[in-house]
């Protein structure tokens, strides 16, 4: 191991810097703003290299967390990416919302040895979007092209992942979805202050271009029947989503004009309350 590892003994746990207050208010835009390069790799440093590393084993995608760390820490960005990016299919999209208190950064060594945590997500958040920047992100490039084809309902993050992999594994590949942007939740659930749209149609975009049809406002059940969808594809992945509401056991659930917001999930809906709360706090 270098000697660039190791450092949370003589360097402080350091976030990112909130954007200022008046800014937020004004665009409802990301909290955080993003490292500057030195910082990433200075918080990298901070990471033990353990030889179990708790980070991976409680992360859901058992990213190579260790490894990215320590390239970002030696300013091997490229590889850094390269190697965080093997193992997940939008990696600044769960840099940004992935509750890592609860996974990597909640398990991290340091953080449990009172330490802090190494700060993992923001720096998988800064390594990607520097790649993007740099333009290391490149469209699949497909080298044997099959003959088949695989229908996807959904375009949510299971869907995308989905046919991220398949295409790389040439089939042809369809995705339909009932709304008219691609992104499921990602766009229609989670507020601009956690996760960008842009991120996510840049996200889209690079998927169509690695040649990926995209079939929008298109509802399976609506505009077409599942056996319909079996006939035009050779295979159907289903990747809808859960949207049953659960119950909250509290007194008085059962009274009338309670409703369940999931059913107004709906970005104009998060526009509502961001006005409701914009001017709770005036
Ligand atoms: C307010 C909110 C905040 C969240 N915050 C976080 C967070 O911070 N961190 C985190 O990890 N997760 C968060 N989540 C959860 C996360 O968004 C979901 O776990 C994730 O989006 C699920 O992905 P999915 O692809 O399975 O489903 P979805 O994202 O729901 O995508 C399913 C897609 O299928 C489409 N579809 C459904 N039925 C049909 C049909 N019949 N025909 C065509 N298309 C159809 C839908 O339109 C949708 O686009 C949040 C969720 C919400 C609602
Ligand atoms: S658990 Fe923490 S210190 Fe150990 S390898 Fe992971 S990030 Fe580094």
């Amino acid at each position: 191991m270098t000697n660039k590892m190791l450092k949370f003994v003589k360097i402080g746990q350091q976030t990112p810097p909130k954007r200022k207050v008046g800014f937020r208010k004004q665009d409802f835009k990301e909290i955080y703003d993003e490292y500057i390069n030195e910082k990433a790799e200075e918080q990298s440093s901070r990471c033990s290299q353990c030889g179990v590393p708790f980070c991976q084993v409680h992360c859901p995608l058992s990213n190579n967390i260790p490894d990215w760390l320590k390239l970002t820490a030696e300013g091997r960005l490229k590889e850094a990416y390269e190697l965080s990016q093997s193992t997940n299919n939008m990696p600044e999209v769960c840099g940004r919302i992935c509750p890592q208190d609860r996974l990597c950064e909640g398990n991290c060594v340091i953080e449990q040895s009172g330490h802090g945590t190494v700060t993992i997500g923001s720096v998988e958040k800064y390594i990607t979007d520097n790649a993007w920047e740099q333009g290391w992100v490149k469209p699949i490039q497909v080298n044997q092209e099959k003959n088949q084809s695989v229908g996807i309902i959904g375009a949510g993050p299971a869907g995308l992942a989905a046919a991220e992999q398949l295409r790389k594994s040439g089939y042809k590949i369809t995705v339909y979805d009932r709304y008219d942007r691609a992104g499921g939740l990602l766009i229609y659930g989670i507020p601009n202050f956690k996760l960008e749209k842009e991120i996510v149609e840049r996200r889209t975009k690079l998927l169509k271009d690695g040649g990926i049809e995209f079939v929008q406002n298109f509802e399976v059940g609506k505009d077409a029947t599942l056996d319909q969808l079996r006939k035009r594809h050779d295979a159907i992945l289903i990747a809808t989503g859960v949207y049953k509401a659960r119950e909250v056991r509290l007194k008085g659930h059962d009274l009338d004009n309670i409703v369940f917001f999931l059913n107004h999930l709906q970005n104009k809906n998060f526009f509502h309350l961001r006005l409701l709360i914009f001017h709770l706090n005036q």
